[in-house]
């Protein structure tokens, strides 16, 4: 498979004939090459951009939607081809592909495309000085989109459908370890109709294609999503360009159970925040805090339904975690066993790599569960996206509010309760972008998402993300 550049309606290669390898994660076996851009295949993907500009900004919004609705159905009479990519790519299990990620794909470009017919701007009139003031949102030029490789196209949609939306033409460039469905998207945009140049897609390293679009001096906004340090390379070069800047960076989130929780729903929710996607969800909840009183009942229960998740190829249908991303990534999240180990930490179920019979290299693992004594831990405060959770019992409502904030992160946060009004002093108190009660991953993509502290800065969905891809100019008319 030879992935290459999507510039100006076109698939290309790259210019200076560099290629990187792409591994399966499901087997660890080369089946690939995507380009290793530089910066002058940004430069083209920009002009491309650039000379598109006038004429899309310019489309009427009726017309920017209908292409936009055509995409998301082009994306889903494409949804098993595109799931099995995914899978192939990612190692996630093909069915989560199929239910989750590019049925949200096509959602991005279905809600973007009626929510733009929906955005307006204000106008406030001057009582006593005979004077009007209306806003302009206007787009901003070409737009950068940068997004990772855990929810592939279902990230990098969430940033291009609103950008182009709202009028912008993009640079984007998916993760290079996932580049398979952005690659797709190219075709598909090209069938439903999207004027070339509209949208540019780069592949190849970070610090390479992904920085030049950071440093081009008229990209004029970058939405990135990734990891936090690489946000804060991002935002050191782009500040004094005077970019503007949304950062979806990475996640730490508590999962606070108090004891008057339905303990079902509670317990069938926390399977899955813990482990889906092999635990590679920037939402998922990897600090799981449990009241005293139910504390021993949850990890016998707990440990038992993890011990019956059966870890295995992608494409078998009877999976319920598949392979980590890469090799790379699968060390990692061992290393931070040892490390939990080393600091105390005791190892309730998993830990370990796991091989899948006849697929000996892929970057399987266990899910595993770790009970901890001390919030102060590494393996307690640091990401390690992947499959592996802690777990800590509490006594009271203001110490599991104190550890709860107590880490460098503020993305998300989930608690279990019935009680009315704990639900509304925690929501209140709880340092966090996006708080969910009884539930997890429940999306409206109407709603702000976004991040605090070293999670983020700005937010995406719904009118938030237009806002954030136009520059409101005021004009004040004095009559
Ligand atoms: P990453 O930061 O390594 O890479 C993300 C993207 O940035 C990739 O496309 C990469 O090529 C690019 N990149 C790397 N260096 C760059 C540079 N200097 N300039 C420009 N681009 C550069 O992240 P990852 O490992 O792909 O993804 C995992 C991380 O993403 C986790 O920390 C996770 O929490 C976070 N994440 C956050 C959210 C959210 O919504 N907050 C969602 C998903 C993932």
């Amino acid at each position: 498979m030879i992935i290459k550049n999507f510039i100006n309606g076109q698939y290309v290669d790259p210019i200076g004939d560099e290629w990187i390898e792409n591994y399966c994660p499901a087997d660890g076996e080369i089946y690939g090459k995507i380009p290793d851009s530089t910066r002058d295949d940004v430069e083209v993907a920009y002009i491309a951009a650039k000379s598109a500009f006038p004429s899309w900004s310019a489309t009427p919004v009726e017309e920017r939607s209908r292409i936009l609705l055509n995409i998301a159905e082009t994306i889903e009479n494409n949804l098993e081809r595109l799931a099995e990519a995914e899978s192939e790519d990612n190692g996630k299990p093909v069915k989560l592909a199929k239910r989750i990620d590019i049925p949200r794909a096509s959602q991005n470009f279905r809600f973007f495309g009626h929510a733009i017919t929906q955005f307006s701007s204000e106008s406030h009139e001057t009582v006593g000085k005979n004077a009007i003031n209306y806003t302009l949102r206007q787009p901003l030029g070409v737009v950068g989109c940068i997004s990772p490789w855990n929810l592939p196209l279902y990230l990098f949609t969430w940033k291009i459908a609103p950008a182009l939306a709202a009028g912008n033409c993009v640079v984007a460039k998916p993760s290079e370890i996932t580049p398979l469905t952005a690659f797709m998207l190219g075709e598909i945009c090209n069938d439903a109709g999207l004027p070339k140049g509209v949208l540019n897609i780069v592949h190849g390293f970070g610090h390479k294609a992904g920085q030049a679009i950071v440093e081009h001096p008229d990209i004029k906004a970058i939405s990135f999503t990734g990891g936090t340090q690489t946000g804060a390379k991002i935002a050191a070069t782009a500040a004094p360009l005077f970019k503007k800047m949304s950062l979806e960076l990475g996640g730490k989130n508590p999962n606070i159970i108090f004891a008057d929780c339905d303990y079902e729903a509670m317990i069938d929710t926390t399977v899955q925040s813990s482990f889906s996607n092999q635990g590679q969800i920037c939402l998922c909840g990897s600090r799981i805090f449990i009241e005293r009183p139910i504390y021993d009942k949850f990890k016998s229960d707990f440990v038992a339904r993890i011990e019956k998740l059966r870890v295995g190829h992608p494409n078998d249908d009877h999976v319920d975690i598949g392979a980590l991303v890469s090799k790379d990534h699968l060390e990692k999240v061992l290393d931070y066993v040892d490390i939990a180990k080393n600091e105390g930490g005791k190892i309730l179920c998993g830990g370990e790599r796991f091989i899948v019979k006849g697929f000996d290299d892929g970057y399987y693992m266990n899910p595993t569960v770790i009970e901890v004594d001390s919030d102060d831990c590494r393996a307690n405060r640091e990401e390690i996206f992947g499959p592996v959770v802690t777990i800590m019992p509490f006594d009271t409502e203001e110490e599991v509010l104190e550890i709860s904030n107590k880490v460098d992160y503020g993305l998300s946060a989930t608690i279990w309760t019935n009680d009315l009004s704990r639900t509304m002093r925690m929501s209140h108190a709880i340092h966090s972008g996006i708080v969910w009660v009884n539930t997890w991953m429940l999306r409206d993509l109407r709603t702000p998402f976004g991040g605090v502290k070293n999670s983020g800065v700005g937010r995406e969905g719904g009118f938030e993300v237009l806002r954030f891809f136009t520059e409101p100019k005021n004009v004040c008319i004095k009559y």
